[in-house]
């Protein structure tokens, strides 16, 4: 990396580049707690169970995590181990400006976009894991018990553990499962116990497999096993892969990267009312928090910078959805939470989109888009694997179905752009890489002729 841009310094030709790369020890050394920048306070939880979700977190969940959901300081240092292992798994990413993309789309618009999709598990969600599973082994657990639906988590957990000396246990969607074995076998390489969920081995999970013997799985059943599974063992931590306060926290190096990125691409966000966008996908929100959280400050001074969630039409909860109270997990082990929802029995299309098929969605974002700082657009499976198609042939990047979700986004927003001849600045987030997606991508586009 250092001599990466030694060269670059050399070579002034190479500032024409395309890609915004930071050294290495220009990585963010804070995280950035955005909660206070939020523009209302969260509603209220609800928690009657008993026990409650609160005993049930306290006993699964690594005591530090708690806290940071709820930090008192605004910055929370990154551990120098974390960042050793950041750095090791690909940080900091590259910000791509997307020229070849622009003269396709013939927009005036700048399109920018950040390169998760070069993290070791092809995904950003290493973030959050190599940070939880340092914490859990601080406090002396042996063993990270995690759900996962399309796997990408599943496989940041399982490298995380290794990483820090720990085992690991993951329930898997079943039909996901079945979709991406390839996501099984790189767990089970670093002996993580992958179960194909419901599964016989919690309580839960036979109870789904007695009433359903053929249940194709789903997020909630899975979480309800792996926490259900967490607190029946001795030693283990539960650790969640999105939706949780802190798992935005850890991932605010994202838009931090970025902020940094742009400065040396010589942009300025949110000026001259130019219409300037921030995109990502959301599912659980952490990409999107990720990115966006670390704006929410420059936005409350004056920045025009709108921000965009592409979500899926076969879970459309934040163009569709209904603001209600509801739970992420079937067995009631989480609280009810105030989210824009599906409904509890919503049961969605079985797209190749894994990780945007929640039924609800996370309290923050649901108050980011409640409050109409938070703009939202639904996909199709198609449209948005076709934006996929697009960004592989200009960019010669394949992004995961997630992900490709935020390049229609952002192709929608490039294009309206252009009608308005409106040369803003987009930046989208390229939230994993789509090689082991291939089978999704083929069955929706490989056998057409379009
Ligand atoms: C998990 C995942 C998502 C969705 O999760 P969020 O919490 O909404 O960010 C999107 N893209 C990829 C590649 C993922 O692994």
């Amino acid at each position: 990396m250092e001599v990466a841009l030694s060269i670059a310094a050399d070579r002034p030709s190479m500032r024409m580049g395309t890609e915004y790369m930071l050294a290495e020890n220009e990585m963010p050394k804070a995280w950035c707690n955005f909660l206070p920048d939020l523009p209302a306070p969260l509603p209220e939880i609800r928690d009657l169970g008993t026990p409650s979700a609160a005993e049930i977190a306290e006993k699964v969940r690594p005591k530090i995590l708690i806290e940071q959901n709820q930090p008192d300081e605004l910055w929370i240092d990154i551990p120098d181990p974390v960042a050793d292992r950041l750095r090791q798994c690909g940080r900091p990413t590259p910000l791509r400006r997307a020229l070849h993309l622009e003269r396709q789309l013939d927009t005036p618009a700048r399109i920018y976009f950040k390169r998760e999709d070069c993290m070791t598990t092809g995904s950003f969600k290493l973030n959050t894991a190599l940070a939880q599973a340092y914490y859990a082994a601080q406090e002396g657990r042996s063993l990270l018990v995690t759900e996962t639906g399309a796997g990408q988590w599943g496989m940041s957990v399982a490298l995380a553990a290794t990483m820090f000396g720990l085992r690991s246990r993951v329930f898997m969607v079943r039909c996901s499962l079945d979709q991406k074995p390839y996501r099984g076998y790189f767990m089970e390489l670093l002996g993580s116990e992958v179960h194909p969920s419901p599964s016989a081995r919690t309580r839960i999970g036979s109870e789904v497999i007695r009433a359903h013997p053929d249940h194709p799985g789903s997020l909630g059943a899975a979480i309800s096993e792996a926490i259900e599974d967490a607190a029946c063992t001795p030693g283990a931590a539960y650790l969640s892969g999105s939706g949780m306060p802190h798992v935005y926290l850890h991932q605010t190096i994202l838009g931090l990267e970025v902020k940094r990125q742009l400065a040396k691409a010589g942009e300025e966000l949110g000026v001259d009312e130019r219409g300037d966008h921030l995109i990502a996908c959301a599912g659980g929100g952490s990409n999107l928090c990720g990115l966006v959280g670390p704006f929410l400050k420059d936005r409350r001074d004056g920045a025009d910078i709108r921000l965009l969630a592409a979500e899926s039409t076969a879970a459309p909860r934040l163009t569709a959805g209904v603001y209600q109270y509801g739970r992420s997990d079937i067995a009631e082990f989480t609280p009810e939470v105030l989210a824009y929802s599906m409904g509890k029995d919503f049961v969605p299309p079985a797209v190749h989109v894994g990780g945007l098929r929640n039924h609800h969605s996370s309290p923050i974002v649901s108050l980011l888009r409640r409050e109409g700082i938070l703009d939202a657009r639904a996909f199709a499976q198609r449209e948005a694997l076709a934006a996929g198609r697009l960004l592989l042939e200009t960019e010669g990047v394949l992004v995961a179905p997630e992900a490709a979700h935020a390049v229609a986004a952002a192709v929608e927003v490039a294009l309206e752009a252009r009608a308005a001849s409106r040369d803003c600045v987009i930046v989208f987030l390229a939230s994993g890489n789509g090689q082991l997606d291939l089978a999704g991508y083929h069955e929706v586009l490989g056998r057409t002729c379009t």
